[in-house]
This record gives structure tokens, C-alpha cells and sequence, in this order.
């Protein structure tokens, strides 16, 4: 079917088949948030990786301690710096994909938006004068948590992570260690319902890093002006309010590389994903890119034992952190941990737990978190212990 406009015959875009694509997109987008979701709930349980070790954001805060003296930040680990490899090659092809295409955080913001949409059929708009400069505010916390994490070697964001809090929801640390996160995460999921994604645009540390990369992306929406009717749709569909009916090149640093906007298109070809010598793909043929990445890199690095899903007992990150030259922090310490280990990670008598906490020789074997249920304790007092204890024989 075709229609003449200014003189051009337009053909029209395949509905169906855009339809599909937004289908598959949303369905993969689900898939990756159910798995990390269920792997963030078996870690409450058994030793798969923590919501830490599994955000490339990790990276950032701890590359600091990496490059001077090959260690991590507490709670993250090699696992962090492989999935931002993965994210920095998504990024160098197709700018800002991994928050379009991949990331569960702005997923979740999704599902609570097209909840909205069905209930209130309203969405809401931010006008420039505020907008903008709000978006100034990832930024701001990128470096206001990097700066932190990099002078006191410690994960300083992770009680304000609305990710990490997710992670935590079913935990009993939730309201001890996540309240100002769960704040947040509640504020962000409400908000969500009447306008799109209002923690990448103005609050989210690894958004503001990638949108700083993001002019690097080979690959680019481009529009067809002389195709391009004017119907505004995918100013209408964009969730980061770009207008992109009025750009040549979707250079903005703000576009999420969702590809909403070229799935919305009536007119075929009016908007296409391409470099600068216009080497084309399709949005299907992103997604998969961006999918086989992750899968090749992961698989490696899975194979070859550096990317860890299941955490090793403390015992062999001791074994571990010797081998690397470098001191075991007491902040790997974890609920699921026991008196036993910990005991024999660090080198203190069993006897010195028992002056401190009160527990009987049977309990030395159960984990903090159940022993929680009966005792006055938290891990953070054992690792509080660990830290005065290493530190009062360190003393001369
Ligand atoms: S801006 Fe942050 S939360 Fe949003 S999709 Fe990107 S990485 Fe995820
Ligand atoms: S410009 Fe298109 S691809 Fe970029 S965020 Fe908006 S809808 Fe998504
Ligand atoms: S959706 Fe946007 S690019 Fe496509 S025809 Fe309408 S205004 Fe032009």
C-alpha cells in the first residue's frame, strides 16, 4: 500500500512485523529480569552470585582499587568487570543499547509504565525548562559515588541501590540495610506508572556514565526527511521525550536504544538503525547482537572460571586472596555464612566468637541468617567483630 505526500510515494511499514519485534524485544527484556531476579532470590538462599557482582556499575566504583593493588571493592568481584566489558562493547556499537535492550532496572520501570498506561491511559510530560536540567542529576550521582567509593574503598551506594533493594526484597536485611534504597525504589516504580523511566533520566549512576559514552556508538537512529510525514508518533512513544521527528540522527545522549520509535513508524524505512556509511540493521538484528555478546562473553569467561555465578565458601576466597597478594575483607562475610568459617577464613579462635556472641557448639555450623531468628545479633555486628579483632592483633 502507498500514499502520496509532498510529492513522495511512501510505502507503508509492516505493522505486523513491527509489532513483532516490539513483542520479542518486551519478551526478552522479561526473560533477563525473571533471571536475575530468581538468581537474586536463590542468593537469599544458596551462594549464587549477589546483585553486586552481577551490575556491571561495579566496575566503576571499584576501578579504582583494581588498578591500584588488583583487588575489588567489598561485595564485588571480576564478575562486575566482565558484564561492563559486555556493556562497553554494546555501547561502542550501538550507544546506549544496553538500557533499551538489556537492563532489568529499566525494565521493571517498564512493566509499572504500561501498567499506568492501562489504568490511568494518561501519561504525563516533563516540560524542557525542568527536564533537562534534572538529567544533570545521574551525573551528579555517578560522581558523587565514584569520588566516594574510590576515597573510602567501600560500596557506598549499595543502602540507595533501587536494584540492589529489589535483589533484597524478600530478605530480612531489607529494612535494617535498604531502607532509603526501598524509598527509592517505591518512589521510582509509582512514578513509573505516569511517566517513563524517571530513574535513568535523572538518577541512575551507570545511565549517566553510559550516556557520556554514548557519542562514541558506531551505529545511529536515522530519519528520512523526505519520507518522514510528520505524524509525530515517535516523538509520542519515545520515554526519554527526544524529539526525534525533528532530528536528522538521533544523536542525543539520552536515547536508550529501545528502538520504540522506528517500531512505531508508519512509513517504511522512514527511521532506520545505521553507521555513517550506511551499513543498516534491523532492531531484530541489535537485539541479537546484543544478545549473542553477552552469551559469548559471559560463556568464556564462565568457562574459563573467572566469571563466578556460585560464590566459593570464604574459606577459598582466603585461598584465593593469598594467591593474589591481597587481605580478605571482612565485609565478604554474609548472612549464609557460619562461627565455623568465618573462624577459619580469618584465623580467629572459636573461642573469641563465643566471648562476643553467645552461642552453643551445635549453632557454629548454622548460617548468621538463621541464627538470626533466635539470637540478639546481625552479620554486620560478626563482621564489625572480625574487622576490631584483625585490627586489635594487627596493633603492637
Ligand atoms: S539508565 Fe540505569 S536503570 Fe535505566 S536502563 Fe540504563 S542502566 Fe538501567
Ligand atoms: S529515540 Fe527512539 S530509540 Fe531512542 S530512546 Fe527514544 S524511542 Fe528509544
Ligand atoms: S513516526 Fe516520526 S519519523 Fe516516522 S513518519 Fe512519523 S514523524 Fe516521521
Amino acid at each position: 500500500m502507498s500514499k502520496k505526500t509532498k510529492h513522495i510515494v511512501h510505502e507503508y511499514a509492516d505493522k505486523k512485523q513491527q509489532n513483532s519485534s516490539r513483542t520479542i524485544r518486551f519478551a526478552v527484556l522479561l526473560v533477563i529480569l525473571a533471571i536475575s531476579t530468581t538468581i537474586g532470590i536463590l542468593h537469599q538462599k544458596i551462594r549464587t552470585a549477589n546483585v553486586d557482582q552481577l551490575c556491571p556499575f561495579g566496575a566503576v566504583e571499584s576501578a579504582y582499587a583494581w588498578f591500584r593493588n588488583g583487588s575489588f571493592l567489598p561485595k564485588i568481584a571480576l564478575s562486575s568487570f566482565i558484564l561492563m566489558l559486555f556493556v562497553l562493547l554494546v555501547t561502542l556499537l550501538f550507544k546506549r543499547a544496553f538500557c533499551g535492550l538489556f537492563c532489568p532496572m529499566g525494565t521493571l520501570q517498564e512493566i509499572f509504565e504500561k501498567i499506568g498506561k492501562l489504568i490511568f491511559k494518561k501519561r504525563y510530560h516533563v516540560k524542557d525548562t525542568l527536564d533537562r536540567p534534572l538529567r544533570w542529576g545521574k551525573i551528579i550521582v555517578l560522581l558523587v559515588f565514584v569520588i566516594m567509593s574510590w576515597v573510602t574503598g567501600q560500596l557506598v551506594i549499595r543502602p540507595y541501590d533501587p536494584w540492589a533493594t529489589f535483589h533484597h526484597l524478600t530478605s530480612a536485611d531489607l529494612f535494617s540495610e535498604f531502607i532509603i534504597g526501598f524509598i527509592i525504589l517505591i518512589i521510582t516504580l509509582l512514578l513509573s506508572a505516569f511517566y517513563s523511566r524517571v530513574f535513568c533520566k535523572y538518577l541512575c549512576p551507570l545511565g549517566g556514565f553510559l550516556s557520556l559514552l554514548s557519542p562514541f556508538g558506531f551505529y545511529r537512529i536515522s530519519r528520512d526527511d523526505k519520507t518522514c510525514i510528520n505524524c509525530k508518533a515517535c516523538d509520542k512513544v519515545c520515554p526519554m521525550n527526544i524529539d526525534v521527528s525533528v532530528t536528522q540522527e538521533v544523536t542525543d545522549i539520552e536515547c536508550i536504544g529501545c528502538n520504540e520509535c522506528i517500531h512505531i513508524c508508519p512509513v517504511k524505512e522512514c527511521l532506520v538503525i545505521q553507521t555513517k556509511n550506511k551499513s543498516r540493521l534491523t532492531t531484530n538484528g541489535v537485539l541479537t547482537i546484543v544478545l549473542v555478546l553477552f552469551i559469548v562473553i559471559t560463556g568464556i569467561f564462565t568457562l574459563t572460571g573467572q566469571f563466578k555465578w556460585i560464590q566459593g565458601t570464604l574459606v577459598q576466597q582466603s585461598q584465593e586472596s593469598q594467591e593474589k597478594n591481597v587481605t580478605l575483607s571482612p565485609d565478604n562475610i554474609t548472612g549464609q555464612m557460619t562461627f565455623q568459617e568465618v573462624s577459619e577464613a580469618f584465623n580467629i579462635p572459636m573461642e573469641a566468637f563465643k566471648v562476643a556472641f553467645s552461642f552453643s557448639v551445635e549453632e557454629e555450623t548454622i548460617p548468621f541468617k538463621t541464627l538470626k531468628e533466635t539470637k540478639e545479633y546481625e552479620t554486620e555486628q560478626v563482621r564489625e567483630f572480625v574487622k576490631q579483632y584483625l585490627k586489635s592483633i594487627q596493633e603492637p
